[in-house]
């Protein structure tokens, strides 16, 4: 039932006191959109609690965005942490919005991102702290409209149940229309199914109430979706891209949080997409095109450091180094802040674009550590996963750091990637000593010298629209033998090995493999407890084991098991317009060890996105481009 609209802050504030940290919960925080007298009413909602959502760029455009647009006014929510909720559900208080504490269940439309897997119980939380129907289906006439975006929506059959749209690709100008849709449709005195149907002829919009899932011969045993008869959908919903990247605010996070938040520093998007290929990476296929911000916008956009008082730059995106004006923005960026003690610093690093001046230029005066991923140990590997970097660009890269001042290292590899083999586990080590041996060669020996190397091994979790997704994933046994081998053959104390939860991964790869019958399990396991999995101290596989238990399914035997090329996928109803068939091609080059250029540096490689969407990638400065 939808509640009525009415500031709450009066139910929340009593409870203040008794929870950790309860700047979460207050408002008006500089920056902030005060007004907010609608009539149309968004709340975006970050699954998580506020220092995590918060540095959240796609919630900061959706919110300016909304905000910008005549007669819609939007709030932000976030997840409140475990002590705040259970005392929320002790007093009858419902889930409310940061600006004017209002029910979040009172809004017209509610929207979630989805920025990884392992949220979705956070979503079930949320609509049921809410008040709102967990299921999409249940929801009466006048509920508010549940949307969901964001980056791990590319298989979204397992949440759909709880959304009535589903938004595929760029969100800048797409949300602000579906919300215009449904504003249309409600004072058109539409019914919400009719709303939905509406909804649907927005491009980029899918709405899985739409489409029924059929399990057939043609199919994994989780099916695919198809059109409903007489509901005129499109069979393949095609995602929404946005051209003019370049014409964007390269400032949307205008508000200064009371709280530490996670990434707390000016972050500027510099650009969208990456075509380097990676077989295993979802972003690197679900974002193309490639778009730049020019160096002259970026640098530009320092002016936020006034505006914020943050003393660190973030130039961020899906390989920054990779911008082809990447050296000038970052030599005119730290000529313009030197002296005020601000650094520049950009999340990792591509080894084969690392240069001499960009390991002079990140991280201002004094440097800290600087990560790379190599992803896989050995060049036959790295062939395998079309990493495109070899052992030289390594040594290069790790050399021109430790010249330029830096002394920690850490490298990113995966575990359980196709073809794997125990030499290419022990490869991962050869990287990381060679690497170390560099460091103690031009830094010098001894613990005084500072230098130290770190990896971090990550279990392999096959994604939709990848090449990859077809394939298993490594069980827990054989994960748990490579990371003793790899532990075993380690040849210097001084490189410190780490990995990320392999059990997590497991519930990733599940939640990545199957089709809409996943909710189940995701509900299941909401309700023996399972919520804010992304987090270490929370995540209990027990529970999920549990939940599949009383589902009588076995989740290492869904994540494992590979899928043929050639049946219909869960996924693929919804397209980011990288074809199915290069994918194919893609898989098999991998198996073959062929890799696949940049299209930014050489020629167009056929991935589809182009000709699909009518877009194309656009340079800022000097990369070599072609297109079919
Ligand atoms: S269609 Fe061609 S140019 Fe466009 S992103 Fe794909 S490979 Fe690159």
């Amino acid at each position: 039932m939808r509640l009525p609209r009415q500031d709450c802050y009066d139910r929340i504030e009593p409870l203040l006191a008794r929870v950790e940290k309860p700047s979460r919960y207050l408002d008006h925080e500089w920056g902030a959109v005060e007004r907010q007298d609608g009539p149309f009413h968004v709340c975006m909602m970050y699954p998580d609690v506020y220092e995590v959502g918060q540095p959240n760029m796609g919630i900061a455009i959706l919110y300016n965005n909304l905000n910008a647009a005549e007669g819609i006014s939007c709030e932000r929510g976030f997840l409140p942490w475990v002590d705040m909720a259970a005392l929320m559900r002790e007093e009858g208080v419902p889930l409310l919005s940061l600006e004017t504490s209002s029910p979040v269940a009172s809004f017209d439309v509610v929207g979630f991102t989805l920025a990884h897997e392992m949220a979705c119980t956070n979503i079930v939380e949320a609509l049921d702290l809410a008040g709102i129907a967990i299921r999409a289906e249940d929801r009466d006439e006048d509920d508010p409209i549940v949307i969901v975006g964001g980056p791990s929506v590319w298989n979204c059959e397992p949440v759909s149940p709880m959304f009535d749209a589903v938004l595929l690709g760029d969100g800048e100008e797409a949300v602000v229309e579906m919300c215009e849709c449904v504003r249309a449709g409600r004072a058109a005195g539409e019914s919400r199914r009719q709303i939905l149907l509406d909804l649907s002829r927005v491009q980029g919009v899918y709405v899985p109430s739409l489409y029924e899932v059929v399990v057939d011969e043609t199919s994994t045993r989780w099916g695919y979706a198809r059109p409903i008869e007489g509901t005129g959908v499109p069979d393949v919903v095609l995602k929404r891209s946005l051209q003019d990247f370049a014409g964007t605010d390269p400032l949307p996070q205008k508000i200064v949080p009371y709280v530490g938040i996670v990434q707390d520093r000016l972050a500027i998007e510099v650009l969208r997409g990456c075509a380097r290929g990676c077989r295993f990476c979802q972003a690197g296929m679900t974002y193309r095109p490639v778009r730049e911000r020019p160096a002259e916008a970026v640098v530009e956009a320092k002016r936020g450091l006034v505006a914020t008082g943050h003393d660190e730059v973030s130039l961020t995106s899906l390989s920054t180094t990779d911008h082809s004006e990447c050296a000038r923005i970052l030599h005119q960026l730290n000529a313009d802040v030197r002296g005020t003690g601000v650094r520049v610093s950009i999340p990792s690093q591509r080894l084969d674009s690392f240069g001499v001046e960009m390991a002079a230029e990140v991280g201002g005066a004094k440097k800290g550590g600087l990560t790379f991923a190599p992803e896989a140990g050995s060049q036959r590997l790295r062939d395998v996963i079309n990493k495109n970097v070899t052992d030289e660009n390594i040594d290069l890269a790790a050399r021109n750091a430790f010249e330029n001042g830096w002394r920690r290292m850490k490298l990113y590899f995966m575990m359980g990637l196709p073809t794997e083999t125990d030499d290419d586990i022990v490869a991962i080590n050869e990287v990381a000593d060679r690497v170390l041996e560099i460091g103690r060669d031009v830094v010098g020996k001894g613990p005084k010298s500072g230098v130290s190397v770190s990896i971090s091994v990550a279990v392999f979790v096959p994604k939709a629209h990848t090449p990859f997704q077809w394939s298993g994933q490594l069980g827990l046994e054989e994960v748990r033998r490579r990371q003793q081998l790899l532990l075993h053959t380690c040849p210097d104390h001084a490189i410190k090995i780490s990995y990320h939860d392999a059990e997590v991964s497991l519930i990733e790869a599940v939640l990545s493999k199957m089709g809409r019958a996943g909710f189940d399990l995701i509900l299941e396991a909401w309700r023996r407890g399972c919520k804010f999995d992304a987090w270490t101290d929370q995540f209990s596989f027990e529970r999920w084991c549990e939940a599949a238990r009383a589902l009588g399914l076995d989740l290492e035997e869904i994540a494992s098991a590979p899928i043929p090329l050639d049946v219909r996928l869960p996924w693929d109803h919804t397209s980011p317009g990288v074809s199915k068939g290069f994918l194919q091609r893609e898989w098999r080059r991998a198996a073959e060890g062929v890799t696949t250029p940049d299209c930014t540096m050489e020629s167009c490689t056929g991935c589809g996105v182009c000709p699909t969407l009518g877009v194309e990638n656009r340079i800022a400065g000097d990369r070599h481009v072609g297109h079919e």
